[in-house]
């Protein structure tokens, strides 16, 4: 049978310019794409409408294109995507995995407040069998499965995770009325056939939840997943928007593939376009790739 085609995707937050450490997973997930003749994604994660502005969407695709990370298709734009997270979180509900829950923020922190700081926030399931009376709904949660998730990454090898002792039920409509991105993220990773997801370290945590939620939706084979190394800031902390990063120079475009290139620790690479530069390193990608399999595999696929 032959391989199904590899489709991956970038998947920013116009929240800001891209920064040195968006630009590494672009360039990641683009050049992982590349090497397996696939296709390349991009999709414009804008749910958060307060947060987000048009405008730092047009400028994310322009540093793309001057970085040369060119995509397929149209790029996909969350805020248009309603009626699909509402299909969705119907065929949840129908199913029985979802249920409103009257619990705020505040709640939350009571319930956790015996967990050391920097430990897990767990929910404790207060409104799992109906909310407390007098209560109203504020946001909608996805009942989580007893049994371990599993999913494999490509660096750190084989994950399991138990979901009730490391979030419990989670949010898929959050209380200000927007989409979780839980649930956006895994519906637009369904609905575009992506089956390689390529992005943050940061955002590992975060994968148990997508693949319970990808599988209750029916998703017959989990993507696989490549979690790359974030850069981090002088002061330890991750690269972000919030911590103040730079916003990328278009006209620097190869000095900061090279920065990139080096955080992936590989030698910078001398070449006179963009072009020929993004040329030597899909020359170099797969044998990078095969060295950070071989960094920690784990006990093998499940
Ligand atoms: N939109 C997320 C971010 O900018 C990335 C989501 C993902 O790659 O799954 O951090």
């Amino acid at each position: 049978m032959s391989q199904p085609e590899y489709i991956g995707r970038f998947a920013p937050s116009p929240t800001g310019p891209l920064h040195l450490g968006s630009l590494a997973t672009a360039l990641g997930s683009w050049l992982d794409a590349r090497m397996h003749q696939g296709r390349w994604l991009v999709r414009i994660e804008d749910i958060d409408t307060e947060r987000c502005k048009p405008e730092w969407s047009e400028e994310i695709l322009a540093c793309l294109k001057a970085h040369g990370l060119v995509w397929h298709d149209e790029p996909w734009v969350q805020s248009r995507r309603h009626a699909a997270y509402q299909a969705a979180l119907s065929k949840l509900a129908e199913q029985g995995a979802t249920y409103p829950c009257a619990c705020t923020r505040k709640d939350l922190e009571q319930a956790n407040q015996h967990r050391a700081p920097g430990q897990h926030r767990i929910y404790p399931g207060t409104c799992r069998h109906g909310m407390p009376h007098g209560k109203h709904a504020r946001t909608v949660r996805f009942i989580c499965p007893n049994q371990a998730v599993h999913w494999h990454d490509h660096r750190r090898g084989l994950n399991t995770d138990h979901l009730p002792s490391t979030s419990g039920d989670f949010v898929l409509v959050r209380g200000d009325g927007h989409w979780a991105y839980h649930l956006a993220v895994v519906v637009d990773d369904l609905q575009s056939g992506v089956n390689h997801i390529v992005r943050g370290e940061d955002l590992a945590d975060t994968t148990a939840r997508q693949v319970a939620v990808w599988q209750a939706l029916g998703g017959k084979f989990l993507p696989r997943y490549w979690h790359l190394p974030v850069i981090l800031a002088e002061d330890g902390q991750k690269l972000s928007k919030q911590t103040g990063a730079a916003a990328l120079e278009h006209k620097q475009a190869l000095g900061n593939l090279n920065k990139v290139w080096t955080h992936f620790g590989l030698p910078p690479m001398q070449a006179r376009s963009v072009e020929e530069w993004l040329a030597l390193a899909i020359q170099r990608w797969p044998q990078y790739r095969a060295a950070e399999a071989s960094k920690t595999r784990g006990p093998g696929l499940v």
